[in-house]
């Protein structure tokens, strides 16, 4: 008998983490003789920890804070996304050595391919808001899709600004009380603060001259306040939930040699998760 795959996710703390879940309802699916394991590792035992696992035959694993950007400096070999972005969330373990990726770009993506297979990056310029770690990634995914130009707002004005500088030419930085003049102009909305999650406050915008496809990369709830005002008025909107999980497709198919397939009930297992 073959020996079961192994993956995991690696994180301080980990308990939190739906990663578990997805994959293992992917193994079960498909059938895989394999395990996915949360992995608690302290910023200090990190490389040690890693070096171990490669050592018991793990394929690789996902990283997760406050790992992230540590991931990348141990890695022998670095994406273009992870090293542009900054950070690596998949770790890839071949023939002894680390490759690092990150995937929150691509699973931005993905989600929008799948639940707004009309929308355009080029269609119109983006409005980001936000300037934190998933900013970066998904600035990256938009000017990658060919998004002529990006407004990044974010109450910290100077973490937006860093932003623009890192990214070049076609970024710019709006004011975070300029919201709502900015955001009739752009064919994208995208947030990116942790406004509107659980536990805080709805963010504040309107988009009463809105036209555009609003995402909302808060996925807890769901239907976050602007996810709810962007359908009221017509908008076409996609929920966070996508990212969470198109991500992870490409972690699964390099440790476990399959494609997955993001649908319903994964959404469904995920959620009561
Ligand atoms: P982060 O690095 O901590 O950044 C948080 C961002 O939210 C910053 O721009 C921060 O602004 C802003 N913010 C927080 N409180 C605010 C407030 N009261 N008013 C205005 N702005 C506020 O977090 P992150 O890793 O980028 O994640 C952000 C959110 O995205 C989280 O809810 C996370 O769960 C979600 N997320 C979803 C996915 C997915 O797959 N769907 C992936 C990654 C993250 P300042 O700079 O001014 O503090």
């Amino acid at each position: 008998m073959n020996k079961p795959l192994l993956a995991g996710v690696v994180g301080h703390p980990i308990t939190h983490s739906k990663s578990p879940k997805l994959h293992s309802y992917w193994l079960k699916k498909y059938n895989i003789q394999g395990h996915y394991v949360p992995i608690d590792l302290s910023p200090k035992k990190f490389e040690e920890g890693i070096n171990s696992l490669i050592l018991l035959g793990f394929k690789g694993v996902n990283v997760t804070i406050p790992h992230k950007e540590a991931a990348l400096h141990i890695a022998h070999e670095v994406s273009d996304s992870a090293r542009k972005i900054g950070a690596a969330n998949t770790l890839y373990f071949r023939n002894g050595k680390i490759i690092a990726d990150n995937t929150d770009a691509y699973g931005f993506m993905e989600n929008l391919r799948q639940n707004a297979p009309d929308w355009r990056a080029s269609s119109g310029a983006a409005l980001v808001l936000g300037a934190g770690g998933a900013a970066r990634a998904i600035i990256y995914a938009l000017l990658k899709e060919g998004a002529p130009a990006v407004k990044i707002t974010n109450r910290t004005k100077e973490k937006a600004e860093i932003l623009a500088q890192h990214f070049g030419d076609n970024v710019e930085v709006i004011d975070w009380n300029s919201r709502n003049e900015c955001v009739q102009s752009v064919k994208t909305l995208v947030n990116t603060t942790s406004l509107g999650m659980t536990g805080q406050p709805d963010l504040d915008i309107s988009l009463s001259n809105a036209d555009c496809l609003v995402t909302d990369i808060v996925y807890n709830p769901l239907q976050t306040a602007l996810f709810k005002q962007a359908k009221d008025n017509g908008l076409m909107t996609v929920d966070g939930l996508g990212m969470l999980l198109h991500q992870a497709v490409p972690g699964f198919q390099g440790w476990f040699g399959h494609k997955p397939e993001v649908d319903a009930a994964l959404r469904k297992t995920v959620l009561e998760a």
